[in-house]
């Protein structure tokens, strides 16, 4: 942990001020100077499982810190007040945390909480002044997810959705590959994601907390992955959903849903996301002078792949610390990822989400 923090201390920073893109392989052309940038001075809100995780990913970012909590657990914040050194005057719960628009010190909220509470929660904060980082989903439709975009807007502050995979080594360098042309004019994805999912009274099997089931979940991983492994936006989607177990999936929680898209040039893709299997967590495209496979594509790493030019070698760093890291540049310098990872962009994925809901339940081809 410690050579790696120092590692990534001496990479280079670009103070250029103009719109560049973000490229995480090039955090591994280190050099001898220190960061001495702005930090983004970082609140999380929810210190659940995911919140932990980033927390403790964190602590290896160089352009992003952990500050501030807001959490309904007192015993939870004194915990993370002692292992963060969070200071009390940074610590909030979820009924005054409107107040942090008087707090200078912190920057940005990171939502971490259950998908239904996301929209309500991002434009209190936005309307607190500070950034808005919010977990995927960003909401539980598109309607909710278009109003947390329009009030960030308006309160002049950043949306920014925690796509970390927008970030990673792996599938940056198959993005860039597409987008270089290396593949070829892409043809078909193939999607799966899923896993079995245990305690029935979970948050995510409660449909005003999670909004549906697998596909809020998992599934938007493959809806997210075909429109970045193919480099476009659906047109049309058809979806078919498996109930085996109706009394764990409610109405209104999909268990498993078979999914496709088509795209304008004519390529289509063909996804799973489940709650009900193991071992899916893969991303296959092909296209006319190459294909890509990877394998684990999406969990926490390292991520696996190979294409028709080899294997994939880039690293693996912790996601989060990598995606912190990068939110922090968009932040400050405007510095892109290859992929977006804003409102609009979650928003894009909101409305496919709804169009599989429509697709399963109607039966029909769905228009995008
Ligand atoms: P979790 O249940 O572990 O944590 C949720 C937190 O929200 C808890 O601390 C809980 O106390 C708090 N909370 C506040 N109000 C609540 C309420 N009314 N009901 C239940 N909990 C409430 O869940 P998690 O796995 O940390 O997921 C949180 C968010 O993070 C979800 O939106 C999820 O989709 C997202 N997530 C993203 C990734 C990723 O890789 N990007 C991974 C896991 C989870």
């Amino acid at each position: 942990m410690g050579s790696r923090r120092n590692f990534l201390e001496k990479l280079t920073v670009s103070a250029i001020g103009i719109p560049l893109l973000y490229n995480s392989t090039s955090l591994f052309a280190a050099t001898e100077s220190a960061y001495e940038g702005p930090m983004l001075r970082v609140a999380i809100m929810g210190l659940g499982s995911y919140g932990t995780r980033v927390a403790e990913a964190m602590q290896s970012c160089k352009r992003a810190k952990l500050v501030g909590v807001i959490s309904g657990t007192p015993s939870k914040v004194e915990a993370w007040q002692a292992k963060y050194g969070v200071p009390k005057k940074n610590c909030y719960n979820y009924e005054n945390f409107d107040k942090i628009k008087d707090n200078p010190d912190i920057d940005a909220v990171y939502v971490i909480t259950p998908n239904g509470l996301h929209c309500e929660q991002s434009i209190r904060v936005a309307k607190a002044g500070k950034h808005v980082i919010c977990e995927k989903p960003m909401a539980i439709n598109a309607e909710e997810g278009q109003k947390m975009v329009d009030a960030c807007k308006a309160a002049n502050v950043k949306l920014l959705i925690g796509y970390r995979m927008h970030f990673e080594p792996k599938t940056v360098e198959v993005i860039r590959m597409r987008k270089a042309g290396e593949f070829g004019k892409p043809k078909f994805f193939q999607g799966l994601s899923g896993f079995v999912i245990g305690d029935p009274s979970q948050w995510r099997l409660n449909k005003k907390l999670s909004g549906g089931g697998a596909m809020m979940d998992i599934g938007i991983y493959s809806i997210n992955g075909a429109r970045y492994m193919l480099g476009e936006e659906p047109i049309w989607v058809t979806a078919q959903e498996t109930k085996t177990d109706p009394v764990k999936f409610k109405e209104g929680i999909d268990e498993t849903i078979q999914f496709q898209m088509g795209f304008p040039s004519g390529a289509v893709a063909s996804c799973l996301s489940t709650y009900a299997m193991n071992n899916l967590d893969r991303f296959f495209m092909t296209a006319e002078d190459g294909y890509v496979e990877m394998w684990p594509s999406t969990g926490y790493g390292p991520i696996e792949g190979s294409t028709h030019k080899g294997k994939l070698t880039q690293p693996h760093i912790t996601h989060q610390t990598l995606q912190m890291d990068g939110m922090a540049q968009l932040i400050f310098e405007n510095v892109q990822p290859i992929v977006p990872v804003d409102g609009e962009e979650g928003v894009k994925d909101m409305k496919i989400v709804d169009a599989i809901f429509k697709a399963a339940k109607t039966g029909d081809k769905i228009a995008l």
